[in-house]
């Protein structure tokens, strides 16, 4: 396709041809992947965190040529390159991605529903892939821009496509049925999925049901009565099946569920017999029941059915950052290799660390079409582009990698002979990232090089971080900056990744305690203006090569800050905090016109802001206190503007005033503990997900007669006869000694259990006696169930210092999940 068709596709018009017209290969959102500049097309998004206008010249000077803009551009900066411009860059790249897949007619499966779409497509692609050549979504790439690149690699080598489609305001799907037009659908199920804008079930229902509009037919479950019952779906041409007696297609009947195993009789209109699903919790069996639908209308035999529901395996949903030894870490996605992968864990990792060393050791890429050398020269590419400087290969074809330029390249014929070789599995400060097909039995590198010194670790979600932060974000009128609170290791999380994760996010400020952290973040690569709180002057050095901005409390200390800037030959910016109500730290208000003499003195010192902290956001009871902090900080900020000739930053609100009160926001306002997934006012907990998730696992399991006593000092006896499992947290790692005996309670496959005896030091004991476990089993003691404020609560305190008080020695560790 010609980039200058694009006209004929979609409203708008070109501000500049191009010298040559240029056929289209890749289209790009953002300009740090460019990959081949000759056939791409950047398309601009003016997001409201982000602005892919601001990349134009990037992308350009890496040799893009056609841009599609949805403002007006000087093109006379860019001589030879298109430009196309219209409303929406979104809706033209659905446009040109939707007549791309109208030149072809394969088969193509269509999934929605409100969850489990990408497990069933992963699956269908698992049990169709030896028959078809099939290209799919990468991951949950579902969304309005997710589906298009999805679609667009379509070429005649596809036999078949599998897309899942996901929306979240009504009008979105109407858009990806064009992109997608399914000829089979698949409606997983409905939920009451929280992240939907729709006003109701029926809404949604016939909402997501037309990505079947051309289907030639809609697989769905008969047992999901307020969906087959809907209108808008009773008209689409049905294939249902059942595990409930409903009339269906497919009709199952569970007659056992032993070990890890579902055993069910279904009968067909051409078959019956016995069939096994490996698997036992629900979801699965649903999820295993609709790729059992699909095969069967595709006219699949019982037998083939069977071997190939039997080689389903569970997803690896996520990629982790785990601490590694030699200072390293390394970023286990060990489930596929395919490039689609591939170039999204080269993505995460991307996001992880900027400035260590990048490694990757990759097992052979399985990818049907494409010949190994153009294959693997394209892999080269990606890596180069990502900034890997080495590579180990196992294998055989990926091999090839050894031909291209990297600083070290090393190949190995199997996993055993790589980690026979002590050198090569000797890493430092690298970021690792560990990418292999499931047949080369990777986890064991991970698990080699994953450092263990102590089980307990504090998983931190960081897509929850994220839907937390823009929670608060959607409470903020448009150009209100937030500067993200990162002290006391992001209240526990651990400030870099979490620093990282915002910067990129778009957060405009960071917050921490101490110069030191500070500068280990500049070290790491943050750029973000970051405040200092707890500014010393003996640091101010470090502060000035490290761009970090004071925060000012004291006249005294202002002065000694002014006589040093003076110094320096770069303008210095602070930050002035001022005491309206905390009586904490803080200037006074009689101060004003003293810190008007230092600031009129000595202009080297630039007043990037001036905060105030509210003493009783969080409840309604302080608000008259708190619309007086704010007026006598109005007056302080309104007298300090009439002296400056410049502008500077106001602030005042905390995470609970960002919810409760709006006329706090001012230009700026300073997120903390809300990001981490607490909310201080307990007013709107429920929109924020939880971060952090504290487990260990349990080591140990016995079981004791009633009268007996468990623990120091005998503080608890058995009424019964109980089974104690000894789990392996203690207080020294955080976990509270209130929660002895009965208080706190954990969460063991998903069922609470309550803790008996005294918490010990690395230890606590638990009474597992009405649950089945094992010896390492995974145990859980905050997150999702039982949340952090439960715990606060029964221990009389809040959530800040759960989080805050988990110790050091526990391991974080770092994922980003999706669907
Ligand atoms: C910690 C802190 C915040 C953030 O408060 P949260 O209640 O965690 O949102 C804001 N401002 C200052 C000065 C702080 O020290």
């Amino acid at each position: 396709m010609l980039f200058r068709n694009i006209e004929t596709l979609c409203e708008g018009k070109f501000l500049q041809y191009g010298k040559e017209d240029i056929v289209l290969s890749q289209l790009l959102l953002d300009s740090r992947k460019v990959v081949a500049p000759e056939g791409t097309v950047f398309f601009a998004i003016a997001g409201t965190n982000h602005d892919g206008h601001q990349y134009l010249s990037q992308a350009y000077q890496k040799g893009v040529r056609c841009f599609v803009v949805e403002k007006e551009i000087n093109t006379s900066n860019y001589p030879n390159a298109f430009f196309f411009h219209t409303a929406s860059s979104v809706k033209a790249l659905q446009k040109l991605v939707q007549a791309h897949r109208e030149k072809y007619t394969l088969p193509v499966i269509g999934i929605t529903g409100s969850n489990a779409k990408t497990i069933v497509k992963e699956w269908l692609y698992q049990t169709l892939q030896s028959d078809y050549t099939i290209l799919r979504n990468p991951k949950s790439y579902n969304s309005q821009i997710g589906v298009p690149l999805s679609v667009w690699p379509l070429n005649d080598l596809h036999t078949l496509g599998i897309f899942e489609a996901g929306i979240s305001q009504p009008g979105e799907m109407a858009r990806l049925e064009k992109i997608i037009q399914p000829s089979i659908g698949i409606f997983t199920n409905i939920g009451s999925a929280h992240d939907e804008g729709f006003s109701s079930i029926e809404e949604k229902i016939q909402e997501k049901a037309l990505l079947f509009t051309k289907a030639k037919v809609v697989i769905l479950c008969a047992d999901h009565l307020s969906i087959i019952q809907h209108a808008a779906v009773k008209s689409l041409p049905l294939f249902t099946w059942s595990l409930e007696n409903q009339s269906a297609n497919v009709q199952g009947e569970v007659v056992e569920q032993k070990g890890l195993q579902t055993t069910v009789n279904i009968k067909t209109q051409h078959w019956s017999g016995v069939l096994h699903i490996p698997f036992i919790d629900k979801a699965s069996v649903e999820n295993s029941m609709h790729v059992v639908t699909v095969m069967t209308y595709l006219g699949y035999p019982l037998q083939d059915i069977q071997k190939r529901i039997h080689q389903l395996h569970p997803l690896h949903m996520r990629m982790e950052v785990k601490e590694a030894k030699g200072e390293s870490y390394v970023i286990d996605d060990t489930y596929n290799n395919d490039v689609a992968g591939l170039q999204m864990a080269l993505d995460f990792m991307q996001h992880v660390r900027q400035r260590a060393k990048r490694t990757i050791i990759l097992s052979d890429v399985l990818e049907s079409g494409a010949s190994q050398d153009d294959l693997y020269a394209r892999i080269a590419t990606m890596l180069k582009a990502a900034g890997v400087t080495k590579v180990i290969t196992v294998g055989k074809d990926s091999q090839r990698l050894a031909s291209y330029t990297f600083e070290k390249t090393q190949h190995f014929n199997s996993v055993d002979e790589l980690m026979a070789d002590t050198t090569a599995m000797t890493f430092h400060k690298e970021i690792i990232l560990i990418k292999g097909a499931r047949k080369f039995s990777f986890e064991k590198i991970v698990h080699a090089l994953e450092y263990k010194q102590h089980e307990t670790r504090l998983e931190v979600n960081l897509n929850s971080l994220l839907h937390n932060l823009n929670v608060y974000r959607s409470r903020l009128q448009p150009g209100v900056k937030v500067m993200a609170m990162v002290k006391a290791l992001a209240y526990g999380s651990g400030s870099y990744e979490v620093a990282q994760l915002l910067q990129h996010h778009g957060v405009h400020y960071l917050a921490v305690a101490y110069a030191d952290e500070g500068v280990r973040l500049r070290e790491q690569g943050v750029t973000i203006p970051i405040m200092v709180m707890n500014a010393k002057v003996e640091a101010i050095d470090r502060m000035i090569t490290h761009h970090l901005e004071p925060e000012i409390y004291r006249l005294d200390v202002l002065e000694k800050w002014a006589e040093i800037a003076g110094w320096s030959t770069q303008p210095m910016s602070i930050h002035l905090k001022w005491d309206t109500g905390m009586r904490r730290l803080g200037l006074a208000p009689s101060d004003v016109p003293a810190v008007l003499k230092v600031l009129a003195e000595h202009p080297q010192l630039k007043v990037a802001s001036c905060f105030t902290h509210l003493a009783g956001s969080d409840e309604a009871l302080h608000d008259t206190f708190t619309r007086d902090q704010l007026k006598s900080f109005q007056e302080i900020t309104d007298t300090i503007a009439k002296q400056l000739n410049y502008t500077f930053l106001r602030h005042a609100a905390n995470s609970a005033a960002i919810l409760r009160l709006p006329e706090a926001h001012l230009d700026m306002v300073r997120l903390g503990i809300g990001l981490y997934g607490v909310e201080s006012s307990g007013l709107f907990q429920n929109e924020l997900r939880a971060v952090s998730t504290l487990k260990t696992h349990i080591s140990q399991i016995r079981e004791v007669e009633s009268g007996t006593s468990v623990g120091y000092s005998r503080k608890w006896t058995a009424q019964r006869t109980t089974k104690v499992a000894t789990i392996e947290v203690g207080y020294a790692d955080g976990y509270d000694r209130r929660l002895s005996n009965g208080v706190g309670e954990v969460l063991i496959h998903g069922k609470r259990c309550k803790i008996i005896g005294n918490v010990c030091m690395d230890m606590s004991m638990v009474d597992v006696t009405d649950i089945t476990c094992e010896v390492g089993d995974e145990v859980i003691l905050f997150g999702e169930n039982p949340p952090i404020q439960e715990l606060a609560d029964k221990i009389g305190t809040i959530g800040y210092e759960v989080l805050t008080g988990i110790g050091d020695r526990v391991k974080r560790v770092y994922y980003s999940e999706e669907d």
